[in-house]
């Protein structure tokens, strides 16, 4: 008898048929004596419309209040999950996020989980009972609900694992693993049966939605074993066939793993860059700008500062997109003033694509390929970024599919990769 998590994104809970496919099969994982806690996601395009009705009345609404009304779409989800695991005459109970309680920090709209008091849950699973906790939400110090960031579910999902000690946290999806790429932007992407936790951490962070970030540091922090898999399949199918299904996120670089240079190509639409002009070249001017920027609660993700002519020069950098106007307030009121700087340019206009691979590391020429690929393509770079095991670009967002589908092609993924 295994402890198992199960995470539904919103597709997989996106009609009442597909929560009770979603309830058949953990009755089937309970009905083979596995304990299991499962945690949904708000029905497809819940999130997105309960966001919008805020935005219809405020271009810069209060967090606090955002996170209020996020939340709800977990709490109808859970609740449909519960109703449909009893009509199959499971014993199931859900719970908010804060009744378990999954304590956050105060960062509305993208809080941090800090704690997960297991108590309660480890009581229901002892009773015998299949628990339902929302995803993407918890409760911060003062009592008020939070939610995790957009896609915060898979983090409810891995943290609530490792809390349990469970033995597997399984992320059921609406595609059948993690692929080389996003299967909807270049259909040759192949799946991989195992990425390795660095890889994964790396693509999750350049924008590859399968999974949120912070579950794969979870992930990593607390060794959990995380499959990504289809919640599309015949919800009866053989337990040890589900099992081996899907994409195991391993934490060992060992003779399993596939030896391609680049093993996956991750982008985001949702970078944002500005760039201030005629800032004094001093000491000092970088904490300047991005100080107030970071005090503000505002992730800075690539930063180029050029050498002066003549005293002054660019100071560029990127922004989430949906953080772009709040950035812009901080500059103009704050940081324009002080350094004296001529003035703020920002362009939405941009996307970041990233290759990532392991092999990078014992590999040279990798990042050439890439700039030779975009340039027979004609796709100007506008930023560069690189670390160990990944390169990034930040590209006019028009060409972003066509960076990626070539990109793809050219490293070998679209076949057979790449022997390292
Ligand atoms: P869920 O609602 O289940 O959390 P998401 O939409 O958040 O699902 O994440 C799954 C989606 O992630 C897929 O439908 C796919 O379009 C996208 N995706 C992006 N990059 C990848 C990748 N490398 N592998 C698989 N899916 C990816
Ligand atoms: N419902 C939230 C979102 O759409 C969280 C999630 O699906 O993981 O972002
Ligand atoms: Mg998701």
């Amino acid at each position: 008898m295994a402890l198992i998590v199960h995470k539904y994104g919103g597709t997989s809970m996106g009609s009442v048929e597909r929560i009770k496919n979603v309830a058949r099969r953990v009755a089937k994982w309970h009905a083979a004596g596995h304990k299991v806690v499962v945690v949904p996601s708000a029905m497809s395009g819940e999130t997105n419309r309960l966001l919008g009705l805020a935005r219809e009345i405020s271009a810069m609404p209060d967090g606090r209040e955002l996170d209020m009304i996020a939340a709800t779409g977990e709490q109808a989800s859970s609740g449909l999950l519960a109703l449909a695991l009893q009509a199959e005459g499971v014993a199931a109970r859900s719970y908010a996020g804060w009744q378990v309680p999954v304590r956050t920090d105060s960062a509305y709209t993208k809080a941090r989980i800090q704690e997960i008091d297991a108590t309660r849950v480890q009581a229901d699973l002892d009773a015998g009972r299949v628990v339902v906790i929302t995803g993407f939400q918890g409760v911060d110090d003062n009592g008020y609900i939070t939610t995790l960031g957009r896609g915060g579910s898979d983090t409810s999902a891995v943290a609530i694992a490792a809390a349990l000690g469970a033995d597997e946290c399984l992320i059921y999806t609406d595609v059948d693993g993690v692929y080389t790429t996003d299967p909807r932007i270049v259909p040759e992407a192949r799946r991989l049966n195992v990425v390795s936790f660095e890889e994964m951490l790396e693509m999750a962070s350049l924008g590859s939605k399968v999974l949120q970030i912070r579950s794969v540091e979870f992930a990593g922090k607390y060794r959990v074993p995380v499959r990504v898999l289809s919640s599309l399949t015949d919800p009866l199918i053989p337990l040890d066939e589900e099992m081996r299904s899907g994409t195991l996120i391993t934490f060992e670089e060992d003779e399993k793993m596939e030896s391609a240079v680049v093993s996956g190509i991750a982008f985001s639409r949702d970078e944002a860059k500005i760039t201030l002009v005629g800032v004094p070249d001093t000491p000092g001017v970088a904490s300047a700008i991005l100080g107030p920027v970071a005090a503000a609660g505002i992730d800075v993700d690539m930063i180029i500062q050029n050498q002066s002519v003549e005293g002054t020069t660019l100071f560029s950098f990127t922004v989430n997109r949906n953080e772009l106007l709040r950035a812009r307030q901080v500059l103009d009121t704050q940081v324009v003033p002080a350094i004296k700087a001529r003035e703020v340019l920002t362009d939405e206009k941009v996307c970041k694509v990233s290759i990532v691979g392991i092999g990078m590391r014992s590999h040279v020429g990798v990042a050439a390929l890439m700039f030779e690929t975009l340039a027979k393509e004609g796709i100007n770079i506008r930023m560069i970024s690189t670390s160990e095991i990944k390169t990034s670009v930040v590209i006019e967002d028009k060409y972003m599919e066509l960076a990626v589908r070539s990109l793809h092609k050219a490293f070998g993924l679209d076949g057979e990769p790449k022997v390292a």
